[in-house]
């Protein structure tokens, strides 16, 4: 297993994901235009990317694909980032915020485009993807966001209580928005299904093969593992929430924060008649959201922040059980056939990171729970700017590695931060119970 997945051999991705692609272990000195460390969306989208612009690229995978983030996620795919659109230009001024805007909205486009475009067999559904308001308040943020994206030609509707019901078969929330831009897909299959599609076109993939020491040397970068090494003008890291050392200053630009997942037993077709009878993804508004989906067999997934590491798994799997059953009454009872979980990464600021830690390093990161459409849009863009494109032209800011100060601190600070969310969700669950 994995440092950081929780019980990925109890993943629903890897148990119906099919016979997992294999690639050799690297055992020899090859030189490359651009070497890629991570085999995760990032570094897939990437080295496609690439490939596609006749740039030859080796990618180097620790263990598996699939072992990161990217075979663990909920599949659920989401344009933009945390941040509402108005807030983004209030933070980058107009013109740079607006472009940004666009460059993140772009992101389940070019995931439901490239799985069109390689034939990507992932179950891919488009049918929206809705966040839904646990309190009155909420309503009114999400009522704003909605027409925040609506002015900016986004199809996306706002909710009612009675819509939001009809369409999950939950009568729990107060209202919501849908956004069509989002769907669904199965994770592992998509990221499989990223690496084929790069192969194919030409790039080198080595599974089993760590990236262990980096060397500049003149104009090169050498990577080195334990049977052998590549050389390459440019190198990209794409390891996000599973960054080990390599590059201290970008595993400590981030705090990770544990997710937990459970995958019911398929659900009987009369349930499925009113539980997301059109099939969207969700995730609520909680201070630490839930998010739930199906898959293609009529499984309810749900999600939620994890507790860290030291927490029993059955702690966790009760956790769940009672979120369940709170959006759900009537599945009470289901029995849970899948458990696992993993690290989400997450900055300061909640928006992920385009950096240029040195130069010819390249990296992208911190995608803040919202890493199937964006990781695959950093991996266009670092594909962009390694291919020679000006970093100014990206439509996402290139800035430097900023650490967090005490950043052991930073970490302790997110479990205090869960708890202490899980409190103020427990007096609002408490509150909207006694209005
Ligand atoms: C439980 C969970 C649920 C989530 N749900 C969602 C969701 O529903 N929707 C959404 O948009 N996002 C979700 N996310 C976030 C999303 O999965 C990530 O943002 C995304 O997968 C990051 O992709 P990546 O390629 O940057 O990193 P990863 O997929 O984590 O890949 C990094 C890879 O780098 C490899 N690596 C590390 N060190 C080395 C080394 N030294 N040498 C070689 N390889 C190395 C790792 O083994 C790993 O495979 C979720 C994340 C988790 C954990």
């Amino acid at each position: 297993m994995h440092r950081g997945a929780v019980n990925a051999n109890r993943c629903l991705w890897s148990a119906t994901a099919g016979e997992p692609l294999i690639f050799p272990r690297l055992a020899a000195d090859v030189r490359t235009q651009v070497a890629i460390i991570g085999a995760g969306y990032t570094g897939l989208s990437t080295a496609l990317h690439l490939a596609k612009s006749g740039i030859s690229a080796v990618v180097l995978e620790a263990l598996h694909i699939g072992a990161g983030g990217s075979g663990l996620n909920g599949g659920q795919v989401i344009p933009g980032v945390k941040h509402d659109p108005d807030r983004v230009e209030t933070m980058f001024g107009a013109a740079a915020g607006a472009k940004l805007v666009a460059t993140v909205a772009a992101g389940a486009d070019l995931v439901f485009d490239l799985i069109n475009e390689h034939g990507i067999q992932c179950d891919a559904m488009r049918t929206g993807w809705l966040q839904l308001a646990n309190t009155e308040e909420a309503t009114h943020t999400t009522s704003q966001r909605a027409q925040q994206w609506k002015k900016r030609g986004a199809r996306v509707e706002i909710l009612t209580r009675d819509r939001v019901a009809q369409l999950t078969g939950s009568e729990c929330y107060r209202g919501g928005w849908i956004d069509y831009r989002g769907g669904t897909v199965q994770p592992l299959s998509y990221l499989r299904g990223l690496a084929e599609a790069a192969r194919r076109l030409g790039s080198s993939l080595f599974e089993h093969s760590a990236a262990r020491r980096l060397h500049r040397s003149g104009e090169d970068w050498r990577v080195e593992t334990a049977q052998g090494s590549v050389t390459s003008r440019q190198l990209i890291l794409a390891t996000d929430a599973f960054s080990g050392s390599l590059v201290p200053a970008v595993r400590r630009s981030m705090v990770l924060v544990p997710s937990f997942q459970v995958a019911t037993a398929p659900l009987s077709p009369d349930l499925l008649q009113s539980i997301l009878p059109q099939r969207q993804s969700a995730s609520d508004t909680k201070q630490l959201l839930r998010y739930f989906r199906l898959d293609s067999t009529g499984r309810l997934l749900l999600g939620t922040r994890g507790l860290f590491g030291e927490a029993p798994v059955d702690v966790q799997v009760r956790d769940h059980r009672r979120a369940v059953a709170e959006i759900y009454p009537q599945l009470r009872a289901i029995p849970f056939e899948y458990h696992w979980g993993g690290p989400v990464s997450v900055t300061s600021d909640s928006l992920p990171r385009l950096h240029e830690v040195e130069p010819g390093l390249l990296t992208a990161f911190g995608y803040n729970g919202r890493g199937v459409a964006m990781a695959t849009v950093m991996g266009r863009l670092l594909a962009q700017w390694a291919a020679g494109d000006d970093p100014s032209n990206l439509g996402f800011p290139v800035t430097q590695p900023r650490p967090l100060p005490l950043h052991a601190f930073s970490q302790i600070g997110a479990r205090i931060a869960v708890q202490y969310f899980r409190a103020k969700d427990g007096i609002a669950r408490w509150r909207s119970r006694s209005a």
